[in-house]
């Protein structure tokens, strides 16, 4: 439930607060204006984590708001999330104000384990909240020798190819026709390469009618339900999906 009651809230924050983990900010980067990655460090020995989980923050006394980290590393302490600020809610608000050596409670990461490993290829669709997922897909794939690509719908695109070098990933300007550009660059990949992603995983993150569209382009070119996972993160007019 992303807003409660502030009594609820502080009740629930209360009851599980042996449960929630004690963070600090240990580093924040702009990787641009409206993309800011944060590295936190706290005991997390017993903590497990898999690609795609998400850990939930307390923004404001009544909200509460999802984040995917990138990296974790359980051994070290260390974790890192890539936020988009978009300045419109409460969740982004808090996450501008963080600064190093900020101490905040999150919960532990929890929600399905996205990564399917048994496929030899993966796409990637998403946007800037999705960059994170796609961080932690790509060590994951990279890690098993498999092989990706992938459409980034950015609203912020100027700076963005430089914080992906090397990637496969194909990066696009959103518009209002939601995932039209993407689905133009879709509709372009060689029949040769088509195939090879046929034969894989797709997971469509970030905007809901972005996913919509996405989603409904790839099944008439021919891939089925099994093979698509889908995670909205985001939706116009809606507060905290
Ligand atoms: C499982 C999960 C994992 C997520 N992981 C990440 C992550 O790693 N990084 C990340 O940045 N976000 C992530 N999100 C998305 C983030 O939780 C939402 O964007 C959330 O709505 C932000 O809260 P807010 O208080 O800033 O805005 P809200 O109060 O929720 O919304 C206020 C208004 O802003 C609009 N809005 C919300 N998000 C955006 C956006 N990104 N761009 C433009 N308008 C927006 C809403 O439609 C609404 O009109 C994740 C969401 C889920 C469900």
């Amino acid at each position: 439930m992303p807003k409660m009651p502030k009594w609820v809230a502080d009740a629930m924050e209360s009851l599980v607060s042996n449960r929630f983990l004690k963070v600090v900010v240990s580093d924040c980067v702009y990787i641009h204006p409206s993309l800011k990655k944060i590295t936190f460090s706290g005991d997390l020995r017993n903590i497990k984590f898999k690609t795609g989980q998400a850990v939930i923050f307390r923004v404001d006394d009544t909200n509460f708001r999802n984040y995917t980290p990138c990296v974790w590393d359980s051994a070290s302490g260390r974790f890192e999330i890539i936020f988009h600020l978009h300045g419109r809610g409460p969740g982004s608000n808090y996450i501008s104000g963080l600064q190093v050596n900020d101490t905040l409670l999150i919960s532990p990461p929890r929600g399905f384990d996205f990564y399917k490993k048994k496929y030899n290829h993966h796409f990637f669709f998403g946007d800037e909240t999705s960059i994170g997922f796609f961080k932690s897909l790509e060590q994951e794939i990279e890690g098993n020798g498999q092989q990706y690509t992938g459409i980034l719908e950015l609203n912020s695109d100027a700076a963005l190819p430089d914080a992906f070098p090397g990637s496969r990933v194909k990066i696009v300007k959103a518009s209002t026709t939601k995932a039209e550009q993407a689905i133009r660059f879709l509709q372009s990949i060689p029949e040769a390469q088509w195939e090879l992603c046929k034969t894989g995983m797709f997971y469509l993150m970030g905007n809901a009618r972005s996913i919509q569209a996405f989603r409904k382009a790839i099944k008439e070119k021919g891939i089925s339900s099994k093979q698509i996972i889908t995670q909205p993160y985001w939706v116009e007019g809606k507060i905290g999906l």
